[in-house]
């Protein structure tokens, strides 16, 4: 193991202890023993994930999306000479044809880009916002089902802006020549993947005569496999931005045409959309400095507020740090019971405080700093017990650490269990000179609110049902209501676009969707990079385990060992399936490997989708 990853381990062991102590004082449960840490199975690869074959890989760029149609379309701006902002623009519209379920121009996402240039990593955040008219109880008794369905729940759409500051600030190309793969796509048709016919198949595909006029047959049935799917309105829609720019969708005719769609509703008075022309010229992106923080040697940038994502995945890697997980010793290794359990505890500790501490940082007070101090860590790390199942945790409360205090102090909550979509779409794309992009984009939902504007052929998000659905806000518990719905605000995300560097240098980007699986699925894909040592392929093939709230009901997909996950039983968890197995595909990662000596690139794709690699040698 190379020096610096002993001195990380030892470093982090060493905080648990005295952070065991400090919590000892404060009535947290008594510090545990830290397991020993053996050597690792085998010494991490220079680069994590990297394929042993060593003529395999590109050179002059790569894309790793999860639809070959939209990966060409990536590949195509690579090869004409256009860097990896053009080529991830061009790979969101052609998303928006052939997995139009998923994310397009009705929705928002995150772009996490390192410019080769100054070798800077900036985040560029098109998140959907609430109207301004927009109130914490706008819900009122709606659920997730209802609102999810209703014209309420549609923010106001961040794509468009991004893309086109994205093309504006970094990129080489027009916005109608990283338009035209998609425009070919929603005129010509493509034939329906297996993905995209299984959600046609879903009851949210017929939520509004549109939406099922396009995504039905004629006689309702649901699209068939390689059924031949023509989008005009779509087409005259890319037709109108490459023609008019992005002012024709915030305050032209698209703009008109959004805010009459978004009073369409499947329930009743309470369900109807408060978004305005004025919200939509109002919109702008925001560009951010990632999180960031550090995993047995290796820097990780992480997605920052509104998103969840890269605190979640910090404070998990800071958790799960201490523990042995890679090593060959009884119960360790991928899959191992030991594994599973700490992994298992970590992700309740963590959904505990995410539920109440995070959200969008420019509208709520988000504890950046105690969430990420040293003190927190250890004190929430302190909680994981090799041997035993911990009680329900409350979220504790970060903010005295930043004044020297002491976590926790006056201060628990309960949580529940957040209700969110699992759909969305994450591709990554680095091209000869270094920059990389990580894009995570979304219209929530599968089908988003179910709403395909009329005439216009894109579907509206549901992303403000990311919000809390009832207000949390209150004085008497301490709740700050952190993720609250107001006028203006960005919904709490749980897209993680993520790098790991080291020395400077993006070795891997990667990202998922699956709501706040996301998170999960990013931390599987980090420990098996690093950990477990498993090249790309491995490391998203391998089958994964999600915990999202702190209840602890355990996802996991069929392939890990029977025995482990009866340990689990016994040690008390409980799964979401009724008996410790496991079924549901959870998440589809997009990765992008690079070797910097070399400079050679790799790719790697989820076959939970159609992942596709595309690149040029
Ligand atoms: N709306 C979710 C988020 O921003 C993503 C939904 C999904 O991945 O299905 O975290």
């Amino acid at each position: 193991m190379p020096p610096a990853l002993y001195d990380a381990l030892l470093r982090r062991i060493a905080l648990l202890l005295a952070a065991g102590l400090l919590a000892g004082a404060c009535s947290a449960p008594p510090p545990k023993s830290v397991p020993s840490v053996p050597a690792l199975r085998q010494p991490p690869a220079s680069v994590p994930g990297q394929p042993a074959d060593p003529a395999a890989g590109y050179r002059e760029g790569v894309v790793a999306v999860s639809h070959p149609l939209a990966a060409e379309a990536g590949r195509g701006i690579l090869a004409a000479g256009g860097n990896a902002i053009d080529a991830a623009v061009a790979i969101h519209f052609a998303l928006n044809v052939v997995e139009p379920q998923s994310s397009g121009i009705g929705g928002g996402g995150f772009m996490m880009l390192r410019q080769a240039a100054g070798g800077r990593t900036l985040v560029l955040d098109s998140r959907e916002t609430a109207p301004a008219a927009a109130s914490a109880d706008m819900f009122g008794q709606l659920d997730f089902q209802q609102a999810s369905t209703s014209g309420i729940s549609v923010g106001v759409p961040g794509a468009v802006a991004g893309l086109s500051y994205a093309l504006q600030h970094w990129g080489s190309i027009t916005m109608s020549e990283a338009l035209a793969p998609a425009i070919r796509l929603a005129r010509e048709g493509f034939p329906v993947n297996a993905d995209l016919a299984a959600r046609s198949a879903s009851p949210r595909a017929t939520l509004q005569p549109e939406t099922m006029a396009r995504f039905r047959l004629p006689d309702g049935s649901p699209l068939p496999v390689g059924h031949h799917l023509v989008q005009p309105e779509l087409a005259h829609t890319f037709e109108l931005l490459a023609r008019h720019g992005s002012a024709v969708f915030y305050r032209g005719e698209i703009a008109q045409a959004i805010v009459a769609a978004q009073q369409r509703s499947l329930v009743g008075p309470a369900g109807v959309g408060r978004m305005t022309l004025e919200d939509l010229a109002a919109y702008r992106p925001a560009v951010r400095e990632p999180v960031i923080g550090e995993y047995r040697g290796y820097e990780i940038h992480g997605m920052p507020p509104p998103s969840s994502g890269g605190l979640s995945v910090l404070m998990l890697l800071e958790l799960l740090e201490p523990f042995p997980l890679g090593s060959t010793e009884t119960g360790w290794g991928f899959g191992g019971p030991n594994t599973l359990h700490v992994m298992a505890e970590a992700m309740r500790l963590t959904f505990a405080d995410r539920a109440v501490w995070m959200g969008d940082a420019d509208h709520a007070p988000v504890p950046v700093p105690g969430l990420q101090s040293p003190c927190f860590l250890a004190s929430r790390a302190a909680r994981i017990d090799p041997r035993r199942r911990m009680e329900t945790p409350l979220a504790a409360d970060p903010r005295p650490c930043v004044a020297g205090g002491r976590p926790g102090d006056g201060l628990t909550l309960a949580t529940a269990e957040a209700t969110e979509g699992r759909n969305t779409t994450h591709f990554t794309v680095a091209d000869r000179w270094g920059n990389v992009v990580s894009f995570t984009a979304t219209i929530e939902s599968a089908w988003g609110a179910g709403i395909l504007v009329p005439g216009y052929g894109f579907l509206l998000n549901n992303e403000l049902t990311d919000f809390n659905l009832r207000p949390r806000r209150d004085a008497a518990t301490g709740d700050p209501g952190i993720n609250d719905v107001a006028p203006g605000k960005r919904p709490r995300s749980s897209m993680a676009p993520t790098m790991l560097l080291r020395d400077g240098e993006v070795l891997a980007a990667y990202g998922s969707p699956g709501g706040s699986t996301i998170i999960n699925s990013v931390l599987n894909t980090t420990l098996n990079l690093i950990d477990h040592g498993m090249d790309i392929d491995a490391a998203i093939r391998a089958p994964r385990f999600s915990v999202t709230s702190a209840a602890g009901r355990i996802a996991c997909e069929a392939g890990l060992p029977a025995a482990s996950l009866a340990h689990l039983a016994r040690l008390g968890h409980v799964f979401a399936a009724d008996s410790p197995a496991c079924e549901a595909a959870i998440g589809s990662v997009q990765a992008v490997i690079i070797e910097p000596q070399s400079g050679r690139q790799f790719g790697g794709a989820d076959p939970r989708r159609e992942g596709t690699v595309l690149g040029l040698p």
